[in-house]
């Protein structure tokens, strides 16, 4: 049997905490008892360089952001050889083997008509970077960041999940073990059924983002493949920022 694991690839707008530190430890067990066992195993962990707050920390520390990127990557990936973790793989978004399949997926999910070009708007907490629905807030506030959120109106692209809506949440009902523990996969599936299906089907599950970095100046998207061009095509939105081709963060 194959056994794959993967940390959250972490946020690079500040150094490592004991909190990284713990979860890569757990994973490097785990990964070092399937090792053990006699299975091929895959660990993988790496950093996000990707979005406005990790431009806005470096502009804080008064660097460029590939210098600071570079920098707060590096200190993850001694941290990690420190601690004599055994990954696989350490995966950096800024890598241009990612960026490259990055764009491969996007331009195939494109190409059928999985990601589209639309527009939203909702209630937004710039601090989680994200849109809220009214049902998920704390007496209008954001449960995180205890602040009311901004209602914005935004070009970007979607992801159509009204085309797998009904397909995942029968997935995830018929293999009760498939999303453990069990409260993390009655989040999910009160989450994909919140979703409006007709409207606005992809809303909440925007892939592309207006970060400014790592997109401005030479954008790896530019002159690559023609469906990513065709992503970028009617790129500026309101702000004039090109959207990027970098998925969410998940750490
Ligand atoms: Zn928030």
């Amino acid at each position: 049997m194959a056994f794959y694991i993967t940390t959250p690839i972490y946020y690079v707008n500040a150094e490592p905490h004991i909190g990284h530190a713990y979860t890569t430890v757990v994973a490097d067990a785990l990964a070092r008892f399937h090792r053990l066992m006699g299975e091929e195993t895959r660990f993988q962990t790496g950093t996000d360089e990707h979005g406005d707050k990790v431009q806005e920390a470096a502009q804080k520390a008064g660097l460029p952001v590939r210098e600071f990127v570079d920098r707060i990557s590096a200190t993850f990936r001694q941290t990690w050889d420190e601690l004599g973790i055994s990954y696989d793989v350490f995966i950096r978004t800024t890598s241009p083997e990612h960026i490259k399949v990055v764009q491969e997926v996007l331009a195939r999910l494109y190409e059928t008509g999985d990601i589209y070009f639309g527009e939203y708007g909702g209630l937004y907490c710039f601090g989680c970077e994200r849109f809220y629905l009214e049902r998920e807030l704390e007496n209008g506030l954001c449960p995180d960041h205890q602040v009311a959120p901004t209602f914005i109106k935004e070009e970007n692209y979607f992801f159509r999940m009204s085309r797998y809506q009904d397909w995942l949440i029968g997935y995830i009902e018929d293999h009760p073990d498939w999303i453990r523990p069990e409260r993390y996969k009655n989040e999910v599936l009160g989450f994909l059924r919140l979703l409006p299906s007709g409207a606005c089907p992809g809303a909440y599950l925007c892939l592309l983002t207006n970060a400014t970095w790592p997109m401005s100046g030479s954008t790896p998207c530019s002159t690559t493949s023609p469906a990513c061009a065709t992503l970028t095509g009617p790129s500026t939105g309101p702000s004039g920022r090109r959207p990027s081709t970098l998925l969410p963060r998940t750490s």
